[in-house]
């Protein structure tokens, strides 16, 4: 039988932000929001091997094979990000198809340093089958499987695709971007409705790490809409952390690059209207840049 492969946009050794402890993190190409603030849009599409890309590159990394795909010779590559400039399709020639073998080779090396590892993205749970076989394989290693599995996730994927990875999941962080309807829609191009269904869903289920919210003045509602977060928020267990995350500038393009970013000020005085409201550990940005 072949094995399931995940198309892989960057590997992090280690991240102390991704999740608790020290954290090997993949981050897996595609995703089914196009926000309007991606910090990483160029992560949200699968390359459709247009070859716009080739001629650009300076070091002759990319190439067309004979099958008409994207070649990528990541040995040539000096990490100029140029192919990424120019495609204007939200994607990347920079992706690796890994088979769980390959990622569990990569976790045994690192296995000393790590607490666990995240499955992040894009949106990871688009390759959900891969997360599945991976986290059971880690699971029933026995020099891995003192790891933790989490998966860092905008929340869409539906109860049934929950409960096919809930059995080896250890936690989730989840992305809520607006509470209203509208505002959702405009912001990622798709409602909440599933997104909020998730948070409950997860937290019902003890397998809720985190719950982020992001504030864009004036863009998102999450500052106008702070009684109705602070009573969701009440509903889930206190175990819950609650991340605050200050919109910024980097990676975004397009019209969100005129948008205010969230400066300090602004976020704490979002922090002090919902701090009195729940009763959740709320963990403050580190940086404003
Ligand atoms: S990365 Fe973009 S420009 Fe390059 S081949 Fe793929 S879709 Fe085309
Ligand atoms: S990032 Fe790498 S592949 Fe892309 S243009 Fe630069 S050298 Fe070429």
């Amino acid at each position: 039988m072949t094995e399931r492969q995940a198309i892989v946009s960057r590997i992090l050794n280690f991240s102390c932000v991704d999740g608790p402890g020290n954290r090997l993190v993949l981050f897996l190409q595609g995703c089914n929001f196009n926000c309007i603030n991606c910090h990483n849009p160029h992560t949200i599409n699968y390359c459709n091997d247009c070859g716009d890309c080739v001629e650009i590159c300076p070091t002759n990394a990319l190439s067309l094979d004979n099958k008409g795909k994207i070649y990528w010779d990541e040995n040539q590559c000096t990490h100029c990000d140029q192919c990424i400039d120019i495609c204007s399709y939200r994607s990347s020639p920079k992706v690796s198809q890994l088979t769980v073998s390959e990622v569990l080779f990569l976790i045994h090396r690192q296995k000393g340093f790590i607490n666990g590892i995240t499955i992040s993205g894009g949106e990871a749970t688009m390759q959900l089958p891969f997360i599945i076989d991976l986290f059971r394989r880690i699971k029933s290693d026995s020099q891995l499987n003192h790891l933790t599995c989490f998966v860092d996730s905008n929340g869409y994927l539906s109860r049934s695709g929950w409960d096919k990875v809930l059995p080896y999941l250890d936690g989730a962080m989840i992305d809520l971007k607006s509470w209203q309807q509208e505002t959702h829609q405009w912001l990622v191009g798709r409602d909440n409705h599933k997104v909020i269904d998730t948070i409950r869903y997860l937290a019902d289920k003890e397998k809720l790490h985190e719950l982020r919210l992001l504030h864009i003045p004036g863009k998102s509602d999450l500052d106008d809409e702070i009684a109705n977060i602070a009573r969701l928020i009440c509903h889930l267990p206190e175990t819950v952390q609650v991340r605050l995350n200050a919109f910024q500038h980097h990676g975004v393009e397009g019209e969100a690059l005129q948008w205010e970013k969230c400066s300090e000020s602004q976020m704490l005085s979002f922090y002090q209207s919902l701090r009195p409201l729940i009763p959740h550990k709320i963990q403050l940005p580190s940086v404003y840049v």
